[in-house]
């Protein structure tokens, strides 16, 4: 193990498909930076232990993905996103303490911004498509930003009502076959669900009722243009979509590792898009 270089890992079970590393140790390049960003595969009856021994691994911090959010959660000192959200994502020793926060929520706020500018300007009504962890970070981030209406949609109703009671009466729970009703003068869409992912069904919606100045976002990033991104643009709608998310939540997790504050550049997004081109590789940060 080197000791005298600031490292930190993603960990996870499995581990092997994760980008993360990718992503860390371009910016570490970038940047000049002699640092080390690894993958950690532990199983979860090993995650507490490895997790309460990341100092003497010598490592500052990690990444927790699948299936070790919500311990990471449980382990550490969250702020209050991860709290609300439910899961831990990014974890970092501050003079001895483990803390944790969720970068989902900044991920899926800052692609926005930086995709379409100004979608928040006249936030009323979104419509966000799934009620699982995704869901949460995303719900958590337009209530920050304002949004006055969410409409929820999920194919398991109860879900959608629980996320009412965390959230509170903002959120609006709806069945799949009220959804063309709710896209009427809906200023953002967001798909938190799977669907269109590589492998599972796509995600069968009419975009028609969308206002043209709606904003379409899609949690999805494999494939890069999911069939979702792909109606949208041919509606001529701003998008946003999941590989720029996955690059966002990226960056505050090295700026609390590393001390720099890296950028999602073009070159960035080209690497890792032709990482997700490859065949055989799963779907996950
Ligand atoms: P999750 O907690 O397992 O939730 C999955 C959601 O998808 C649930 O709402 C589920 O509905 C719905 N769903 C799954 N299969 C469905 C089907 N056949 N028909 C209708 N609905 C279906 O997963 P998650 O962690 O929220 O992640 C969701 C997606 O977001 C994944 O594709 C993940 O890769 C992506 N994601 C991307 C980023 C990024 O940085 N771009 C970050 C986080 C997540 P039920 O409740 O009815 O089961």
């Amino acid at each position: 193990m080197t000791t005298n270089i600031r490292a930190a890992c993603v960990i996870g079970w499995p581990v092997e498909h994760s980008r993360s590393p990718l992503i860390h140790n371009y910016w570490l390049k970038r940047y000049g930076i002699a640092g080390e960003y690894r993958r950690e595969a532990v199983p979860p009856e090993e995650f507490a232990a490895f997790v309460g021994s990341l100092a003497a691994r010598g490592y500052v911090g990690a990444n927790a993905t699948l299936p070790h959010k919500e311990a990471a959660l449980a382990l550490s000192q969250p702020d209050e996103r991860a709290r609300v959200v439910g899961a831990a994502n990014t974890l970092w020793l501050d003079d001895g303490i483990l803390r944790s926060t969720n970068t989902d929520v900044e991920g899926f706020l800052d692609n926005l911004d930086a995709s379409a500018p100004d979608w928040d300007r006249a936030l009323r009504k979104a419509v966000v498509l799934g009620a699982g962890g995704a869901a949460r970070a995303v719900i958590y981030g337009l209530l920050t930003r304002g949004v006055e209406r969410i409409v929820l949609v999920n194919r398991t109703r109860e879900r959608a009502e629980a996320l009412r009671q965390v959230f509170g009466t903002r959120i609006e729970a709806t069945r799949w076959e009220d959804l063309d009703a709710a896209l009427t003068g809906a200023a953002l869409l967001v798909n938190t669900t799977s669907l269109g992912m590589q492998g599972q069904p796509a995600l069968a919606i009419d975009l028609t009722r969308l206002p043209d100045s709606a904003v379409v976002a899609d949690l999805v990033y494999a494939p890069v243009v999911t069939p979702l991104m792909a109606a949208a643009e041919a509606r001529a709608l701003r998008i946003a979509d999941g590989l720029g998310m996955l690059l966002h939540q990226a960056v505050r997790g090295f700026a609390l590792w590393f001390g720099t504050t890296p950028a999602v550049t073009p070159e960035l997004r080209a690497l890792v898009e032709a990482d997700l081109a490859l065949p055989q590789r799963g779907n996950s940060a």
